[in-house]
């Protein structure tokens, strides 16, 4: 006899387990199985950065339900998510100021707390960062960062205290359907059976979708991250900061600064391959990128580097919603922005699942379906920079 549950989950990142958490507050008992450990994929890896600054609505409005967890983790979802509140900045060349106030009115419209700084209002926040080539900035004083596998294991314990159960070491290997719906999987430990079934395998997603019999536009991103021991003259902290101008991003953590590049982020490689190194030729780039922003940082130490994969759509956008077989949902394409989003993404998902439509945010542009139908995702102001 096979183990069964309302609803299983395919992934234990912070995807996955955002949905059982609010399945399971749902009173849904579903089963996350997961082929590592929990955060084992781009969670555990990623850069964990809070902010609600994007150039499409949606986007936005997932990021500002998303950051209400975040910093009222202990009564929404009860132990810790590490979130440290620094300041966020979004610089961006000056040919897209337009673009920024633009996006800006926008996140105001969501109810956003963001302001347009200047290059004098940058220099009092970080006087160490050059700023010469600044003319308006967005700062969210509210924004920061968390701690991503501290996150999922928050939102796995919440939701286990509610029924839900994870299972680790347990690879997925193939989707039973019965009469043009989902049954069940197979997997390393045998065969769970489940009226629904929900792909949220990240960087592994599109080996899932293929198992499910989809033929979807789903491919694979490889990113880099560095932490920088920080000179004592740039300070005790800093704000965090997405540099479109220099594209590259950077927070601090204690007295390290972490750094992560926009360009050189290869696709189609292997989720499988070494992740727990840099690749070739990073550092060097990443060190002469953040000591173009923050010239004295030539003062500081490499202290590690290392990589992660994400799963990526062309569009840069996840893929949210039904496909393939009855009960059959995508909850995966996160490419490369999906932490600061998943306790949103969770909540919709459960609404979608549960009562046909998600009633949090519209989370209807997230098709799947919208590469089949030339529907593809772009900001009504859109910056030209792009993960690539
Ligand atoms: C280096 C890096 C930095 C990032 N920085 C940020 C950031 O600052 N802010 C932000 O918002 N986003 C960031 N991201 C993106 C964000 O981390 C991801 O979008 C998010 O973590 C994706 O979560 P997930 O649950 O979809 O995927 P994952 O965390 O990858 O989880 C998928 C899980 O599925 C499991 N799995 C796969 N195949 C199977 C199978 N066959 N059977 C069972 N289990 C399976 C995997 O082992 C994995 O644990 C970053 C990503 C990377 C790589």
């Amino acid at each position: 006899m096979s183990d069964s549950a309302d609803v299983i989950i395919i992934g234990a990142g912070v995807q996955g387990v955002s949905l059982a958490f609010h399945l399971a507050q749902r009173g849904l008992k579903p089963l996350v199985l997961e082929k590592k450990f929990i955060a084992s994929g781009a969670t555990g890896r990623s850069s964990g950065l809070v902010r609600m600054h994007y150039d499409v609505r949606q986007d936005t409005e997932l990021a500002w339900v998303s950051f209400q967890y975040f910093r009222n983790w202990k009564e929404m979802v009860g132990g810790s998510c590490g979130f440290t509140r620094t300041g966020f900045v979004q610089l961006v060349a000056p040919s897209d100021t337009e673009k920024l106030k633009a996006n800006v009115a926008m996140q105001r419209q969501t109810g956003v707390p963001v302001l347009l700084i200047d290059a004098d209002d940058l220099k009092r926040l970080a006087p160490t960062f050059a700023a010469d080539d600044v003319k308006l900035a967005a700062y969210e004083p509210e924004s920061g960062y968390a701690m991503p596998s501290d996150t999922a294991n928050a939102l796995m314990n919440a939701a286990r205290l509610k029924g839900a159960r994870l299972i680790q070491d347990c690879a997925v290997a193939g989707i039973m359907t019965n009469g043009g719906r989902v049954s069940g999987l197979q997997t390393s430990q045998g065969v769970f059976s489940a009226p629904v079934i929900v792909n949220a395998a990240g960087a592994w997603a599109g080996r899932i979708n293929e198992m499910a019999g989809l033929d979807l536009p789903y491919d694979t991103w490889r990113h880099d991250t560095m932490f920088v021991a920080r000179p004592p003259q740039v300070g005790p902290s800093h704000p965090t900061v997405i540099d479109f101008a220099n594209e590259m991003y950077f927070r601090p953590e204690g007295n390290l600064t972490l750094v992560g590049l926009e360009d050189g982020n290869p696709l189609g490689e292997s989720p499988d391959n070494d992740a727990d190194h840099a690749r070739p030729g990073f550092v060097e780039r990443g060190i002469e990128r953040i000591c173009r922003r923050i010239p004295i940082m030539e003062n500081g130490g490499l202290h590690s580097a290392h990589g992660g994969y994400d799963g990526i759509t062309p569009d840069q956008h996840p893929m949210l919603g039904a496909a393939g077989p009855d009960g059959f949902y995508l909850d995966c394409g996160f490419s490369g922005t999906g932490f600061k989003t998943a306790p949103a993404v969770g909540l919709c998902m459960s609404e979608l699942i549960l009562d046909g439509k998600a009633r949090t945010v519209d989370i209807s542009i997230y098709s799947p379906h919208r590469f089949a139908e030339g529907q593809q995702i772009t900001g009504d102001h859109a910056y030209s920079s792009a993960w690539h």
